[in-house]
């Protein structure tokens, strides 16, 4: 299945952690079809003042079911010393799974696509860069308005070598 997963980091070497959390994706068979650039961007939420975030977008295959991603990327926060959840203040790694083909999930541990998808800067112009449509609307369309007020710069371009392929998405989903 074909799965965009969110990445955020605000503490320690916040490019390593961005580039470490996908070397650990991928070896727990997620496979990494496409990143997006690497972007600076204003905390959110209620835990301010805190430091800024690097935040990115990833395309991966996925063969198992959504569950069974949420416990992979869960594990990686873990491992990266993540502790707290839900709290929105400062963290190592955060992994959200943003968006899946063709599935619709809602339970108490994850939603998807993710409540909060078309509400944020910092997820939409990641997202823009690999995909112009998502359920019929334009996703830059939708990031562009939110820009103004939330705080997004690039802050990194090709960073990321470690593949699994070096393709480049379809326009829409
Ligand atoms: P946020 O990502 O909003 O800052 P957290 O990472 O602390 O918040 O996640 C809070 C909870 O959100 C997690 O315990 C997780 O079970 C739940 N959750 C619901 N939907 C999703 C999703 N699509 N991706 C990741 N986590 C999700
Ligand atoms: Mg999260």
């Amino acid at each position: 299945m074909r799965v965009f997963l969110g990445l955020g980091t605000n503490l320690g070497e916040r490019l390593k952690n961005l580039k470490k959390a996908l070397t650990k994706l991928r070896e727990r068979g997620v496979i990494v079809q496409s990143v997006s650039s690497v972007y600076e961007t204003q905390p959110i939420g209620a835990c301010s003042p805190q430091p800024l975030f690097l935040n990115a977008v990833v395309e991966v295959f996925w063969s198992g079911d959504l569950i069974q991603l949420l416990e992979v990327t869960e594990a990686v926060e873990k491992e990266m010393g993540r502790t707290e959840k839900g709290s929105g203040g400062p963290r190592t790694i955060d992994i959200d799974i943003l968006w899946a083909q063709g599935v619709r999930y809602q339970s108490l541990r994850l939603i998807v696509p993710h409540p909060r998808l078309w509400q944020r800067a910092f997820v939409l112009v990641p997202l823009s860069e690999l995909v112009s449509h998502i359920d019929g609307r334009e996703v830059r369309a939708v990031a562009d308005a939110l820009v103004a007020d939330q705080g997004v710069k690039v802050y990194a371009k090709d960073w990321w070598s470690g593949g699994d392929s070096g393709g480049s998405s379809s326009a829409s989903v």
